[in-house]
């Protein structure tokens, strides 16, 4: 028999615990959070224990013919956390640095997510370990096609159905859904949300995780008493999620001091014209160059004297070793993840008003099940039809968490994770263990 061959150790996903300093490590934060709400429910042990484990944790290795000729070998994963309320729904995500705990953590949080806004979905999250910014078209193209292929036996609007997460987009997911749809033998549309509108995507879908951020604020406003028109904002991230609330906050009268992306922080205490960085971006791909605003760095933003922070980039990024430096009197988590569970006591401590992400980001996945009623249905809604109900569920959900934060004495974030772990409980109680 042939001897195996030793795999290469390029882009290959180590179950590597020690990667992570433990306060920064997704999965431990998720698991803390989930342990305390668990305490304060009582959740029976049998319950407790199934709901700390993934479902369906999928490693994959996809080769990929690459434009200069040679073979890449990247890995694929794709974790089903939880699918007892429904098919498993999560994004994907292209990253260098996409690992199987984190995307785990953000499957398990997909998986919370859908519950408090009460979506008939599981939680899901797939990642693929490249590096999108320096691919061509073509390579992604590819790279997109086999990964699809690789985790097909997962995927249906039954059973998996994924959407664009960080550097993923529309085009991809019409990739994938043309992929899937080739091996079934029909179109299925409904296997993926977040795709062109063109080809069965929702209106609203592009701008829905960003609207949510702007009704969460607006809600957290009103609780403290504070003004909306005039608020000052920071927004950490111009990605689709940073740059939509930031956007949407302004016409609502906020005025954005400071906004982000990787090459950097821009500052103007007279309010920066978001229209106008977009404009930039969509020129120049990033912020960098921006003059019509100072410098800062990430560090400086997120310390900025505001009335409202957005986090709208990537995990930890408000760690123990920055909370205490937080003026901002709301924190609206626009990323999954942006807060470590160390970091939660600190601003709790301070008084800072956070809405965390599994209700902050929901939006998106809330219009993701609106692309899919509507995919299954064949019929398609107005924007406006859209937003209002987006709108519906994003307030119903804020005042549901802030109720039983008021009630348990309890931060919104346990509040939250209360609500939904106590709603994924109930279908766990009410299915039994099948055997
Ligand atoms: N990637 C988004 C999230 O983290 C959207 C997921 C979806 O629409 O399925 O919520």
């Amino acid at each position: 028999m042939a001897s195996v061959p030793s795999l290469p150790t390029h882009n290959i996903v180590h179950p590597d615990k020690d990667r992570f300093l433990q306060e920064e490590n997704p999965f431990e934060a998720m698991m803390s959070r989930f342990d305390r709400a668990a305490e304060l429910l009582d959740l029976e042990p049998g319950i407790y224990k199934v709901l700390r484990h993934p479902e369906k944790q999928i490693t994959t290795y996809i080769p990929v013919m690459m434009d200069n000729g040679e073979v890449e070998v990247f890995t694929g994963i794709r974790v089903l956390y939880n699918t007892s309320r429904g098919p498993a729904k999560g994004g994907i995500r292209f990253d260098k640095n996409v690992n199987l705990d984190e995307v785990t953590a953000l499957a398990a949080w997909m998986t919370w997510k859908c519950a408090v806004v009460n979506i008939p979905f599981g939680g899901a999250k797939g990642g693929v370990i490249c590096d999108p910014i320096n691919m061509s078209v073509g390579e992604l193209e590819r790279l997109t096609r086999r990964y699809t292929a690789s985790i097909i036996q997962t995927l249906g609007p039954d059973s998996d159905v994924p959407a664009p997460d960080v550097n993923t987009n529309e085009r991809m997911m019409a990739w994938i859904m043309d992929t899937y749809s080739m091996r079934v033998g029909h179109t299925v549309t409904a296997v993926v949300t977040g795709k062109p509108v063109e080809m069965g995507g929702s209106l609203g879908r592009r701008e829905a995780t960003g609207r949510g951020v702007m009704l969460c604020v607006k809600e957290a406003l009103a609780h403290l008493g504070m003004p909306v028109k005039g608020a000052t904002v920071a927004v950490q991230g111009f990605g689709n999620v940073g740059s939509v609330s930031a956007d949407l906050l302004a016409k609502e009268g906020c005025k954005i001091v400071a906004i982000s992306d990787r090459t950097g922080a821009w500052h103007n205490p007279k309010g920066i014209d978001v229209a106008d960085a977009i404009a930039y971006v969509a020129k120049h791909k990033v912020l960098e160059g921006y003059t019509k605003a100072t410098q800062i760095s990430n560090e400086e933003l997120i310390a900025l004297d505001v009335d409202v922070l957005v986090p709208a980039a990537l995990e930890n990024v408000i760690t123990t070793k920055n909370a205490s430096t937080i003026r901002a009197k709301v924190i609206c988590e626009g990323a999954n993840g942006p807060t470590t569970a160390a970091a939660d006591a600190i601003l709790d401590e301070k008084g800072v008003f956070v809405v965390p992400d599994i209700l902050a980001n929901a939006g998106g996945v809330t219009v993701s099940y609106f692309e899919w009623v509507q995919d299954r249905g064949g019929y398609f809604w107005t924007e406006q039809v859209v937003n209002d109900r987006l709108k519906e569920i994003m307030v119903n959900s804020f005042q549901a968490v802030l109720q039983l934060s008021k009630q348990h004495k309890v931060n919104m974030r346990t509040a939250a994770y209360m609500l939904s772990i106590s709603r994924v409980a109930t279908v766990h109680r009410l299915r039994g263990i099948y055997a």
